[in-house]
C-alpha cells in the first residue's frame, strides 16, 4: 500500500522554511510538522533531568523512558510532556544552547526519525527540518530547500528580536557527522532571498501540484 505525500522543507535557521512550510500545509490541507519542536522538546526534557547533552551513554539511557509525546493541534504537530503541550519551554535559552548537541546524538535521531515517519503512515503531511529530504523521506519526489542569503537570513533574525546564536546552531548542524544540514541532491533549492513569502508558497506549492498530478 502506497504511503499519503510526504512534503520535506529543509533549511538552516532563519531561511523562512517555517512560516512558508505551515502555509503550504494549509493550502494543500495535509498536517504540517515541525522536527525542530521534537529536538527541542529532548533538550528541554534531558535539561530538566539534570542530564548533560555531551554525556551520551546518560542520554541514550533516559531516552525511552522520557514521558514525551507527540501528537495534533488541529493540522499541526505537538510535543507533549506528561499529557501537556510544550509551547515556551522550546524556545527557552538553555533549550536554544544546547539543541544542537543533543540532535547530534544518533540514538536521539533514531528516536525522533522514528516517530516522524509515523505520521506519514496516518495521513499526507508537510514536514519541516533539517533532514527530511536526506534521512527521513529519502524516496519522496517532494523536496524542497529552503534558503536565504547570509544578509538576509541576519536581517529577518534582527526583526524577529532573535538573540539565539543561529549562526552558531547552522554551523554545528552542518556539520554534524550524524544526518548533517545538507541540500538532498534531488531536492529544489529554493533561494528566499528576493522573494516574498506568498511567492515562495505560490512556488513551492505550484510545484507540488504539477508533481502530485504526474504521479496520479
Ligand atoms: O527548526 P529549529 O530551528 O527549531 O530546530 C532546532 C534544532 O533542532 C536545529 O538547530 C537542529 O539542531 C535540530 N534539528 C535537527 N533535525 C531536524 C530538525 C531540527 O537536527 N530535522
Amino acid at each position: 500500500m502506497s504511503l499519503p505525500p510526504a512534503i520535506a522543507i529543509d533549511g538552516p535557521a532563519a531561511s523562512g522554511k517555517s512560516t512558508v512550510a505551515k502555509l503550504i500545509a494549509r493550502e494543500l490541507g495535509y498536517t504540517f510538522i515541525n522536527t525542530g519542536a521534537m529536538y527541542r522538546a529532548v533538550t528541554w526534557c534531558l535539561l530538566q533531568r539534570g542530564i548533560d547533552p555531551s554525556n551520551h551513554a546518560a542520554v541514550a539511557e533516559v531516552l525511552p523512558e522520557l514521558p514525551l509525546s507527540f501528537g495534533k493541534e488541529g493540522s499541526v504537530s505537538t510535543v507533549l510532556h506528561e499529557g501537556r503541550v510544550l509551547r515556551d519551554e522550546l524556545t527557552a535559552p538553555e533549550t536554544n544552547a544546547n539543541v544542537s548537541a543533543v540532535a547530534g546524538i544518533p540514538a536521539v535521531r533514531a528516536l525522533l526519525v522514528a516517530k516522524q515517519r509515523e505520521y506519514n503512515t496516518r495521513e499526507a503531511v508537510v514536514m519541516e527540518g533539517r533532514d527530511i529530504g536526506t534521512v527521513v523521506f529519502p524516496n519522496t519526489p517532494y523536496k524542497y530547500f529552503v534558503t536565504a542569503s547570509e544578509e538576509v537570513r541576519a536581517a529577518r533574525r534582527a526583526a524577529e528580536g532573535i538573540t539565539d546564536s543561529i549562526a552558531e546552531r547552522d554551523r554545528k548542524d552542518s556539520s554534524r557527522a550524524c544526518a548533517p544540514l545538507r541540500q538532498a541532491e534531488d531536492a529544489l533549492l529554493v533561494d528566499t532571498s528576493d522573494m516574498s513569502i506568498e511567492q515562495v508558497v505560490a512556488f513551492i506549492v505550484r510545484d507540488i501540484r504539477h508533481k502530485l498530478s504526474d504521479n496520479s
